[in-house]
């Protein structure tokens, strides 16, 4: 896919039913395949993107974070929070947007919405670690949180992976049976096998892959040592802030851990209750070949995700590449047009008559703006 360039000195903005639209348009597997090969594209040039680990704004009940990041031509960053508590209120316990920006002038080319476009590349990149991690045969995985990223987690792994069948278990026996209704007869899930488990063990035992997608600001250990098979693949999700984690530090220890970047997931991941040393590796190197992935298939792996501003970037390029081509979205006039760049006091210069010698004060100077197009 080619890297977006901005055509206009305006601002493109898709809604959720603009990205929902594109999901329905060109099919989910497709979305996931489309948004998990630019992932793995920008990972592959790992050393051009200038990197931070994300800017967190702790509270009670939830963060608030930034996530900017560039490369020598766009400039991107999402706005996220996760409140896990926010459900009771019926919000999400995950809401973002993000921006995509023209380095070389700063003008911001896409404003979308980021909630459902997160699920989407969160599960990308689950998919695209578990490509380069998991043993190839693998085909069970438990499920384990089956709240908003749940379905985005199955299918993905259905349709990038391979996987067969998935095992279901969350404390709240509506959200698994939610995610059941979802997924079944849903012809993206053709062929997929649904089973609801009362317990993690009873959803763990004997899985290939084991993905935990909970939200808890607490230190769980939902898998604890002994609870997984030997060569099982852990996509551990939830585990994304300080004091949130879901997988006991045994656990850890025993296994292979890949990380997205390294400064951010030692503050957030799993790996937060591991000493400053415990040897973890970035995926990228995995991916561009400068690092084994496991070292044998009785290895437990582990990818400790908390997400990370290069799969927002590739998720923001891919959602503007497509919306051009299929011509999603509204033009937003989010930055001012002037007939003078250098004459920013035309937008508020009060409309004087030379005629009467009056101020007309119910005049506007100028248009501010082109009506936004449908
Ligand atoms: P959600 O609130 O919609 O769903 C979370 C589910 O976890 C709920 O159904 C809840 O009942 C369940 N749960 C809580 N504690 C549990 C436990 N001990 N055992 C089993 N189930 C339990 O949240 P969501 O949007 O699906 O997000 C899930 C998690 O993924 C959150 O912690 C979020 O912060 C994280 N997340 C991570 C990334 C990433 O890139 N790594 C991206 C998005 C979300």
């Amino acid at each position: 896919m080619q890297h977006p360039t901005p055509t206009s000195q305006e601002t493109l903005f898709l809604s959720p039913s603009d990205v929902a639209a594109m999901v329905r348009g060109q099919g989910m597997s497709a979305t996931l395949q489309g948004m998990a090969a630019c992932i793995e594209q920008d990972f592959l040039r790992w050393s051009h993107f200038d990197k931070s680990a994300r800017l967190a704004s702790h509270s009670a009940d939830g963060v608030i974070e930034l996530m900017p990041i560039a490369d020598a031509g766009h400039y991107s960053f999402k706005y996220v929070n996760g409140h896990p508590k926010n459900t009771a209120q019926g919000l999400p316990t995950v809401m973002a947007f993000g921006v995509l920006a023209d380095v070389a002038t700063g003008m911001p080319m896409l404003l979308s919405e980021m909630t459902l476009a997160t699920a989407l590349r969160t599960a990308a990149t689950s998919a695209l670690a578990a490509r380069a991690l998991a043993r190839p045969e693998s085909r069970v995985m438990a499920l384990i949180g089956n709240g908003a990223q749940s379905e985005f987690q199955a299918l993905a792994f259905h349709h990038l992976l391979g996987i067969q069948e998935i095992r279901l278990y969350d404390t709240d026996a509506a959200a698994s049976a939610k995610l059941m209704r979802n997924l079944q007869a849903n012809p993206d899930s053709a062929g997929l096998r649904l089973r609801a488990c009362a317990s993690p063990l009873e959803a763990v035992r004997g899985a290939d892959i084991v993905t935990t997608a909970t939200a808890d600001k607490t230190n769980a250990a939902i898998i604890r040592a002994g609870m997984l098979s030997a060569g099982t693949h852990l996509n551990a999700v939830g585990g994304d802030c300080p004091g949130k984690t879901e997988i006991h530090p045994e656990v850890l220890a025993a296994a292979k851990v890949f990380v997205e970047y390294e400064p951010q997931t030692r503050v957030e991941g799993d790996v937060q209750q591991m000493p400053p040393d415990f040897s973890v590796t970035e995926l990228w190197q995995v991916l561009a070949g400068h690092a084994a992935g496991r070292d044998s298939a009785a290895q437990v792996t582990v990818f400790d995700s908390v997400g990370f501003a290069l799969e927002d970037f590739s998720a923001l390029r891919y959602l503007y590449a497509q919306a051009r081509s299929l011509g999603l979205g509204q033009r937003l006039p989010l930055i001012p047009r002037l007939d003078d760049p250098k004459d920013l006091y035309q937008l508020v210069r009060p409309a004087f008559s030379h005629a009467t010698g009056q101020l007309n004060a119910s005049a506007p100077a100028r248009p501010v703006a082109e009506p936004v197009a449908g």
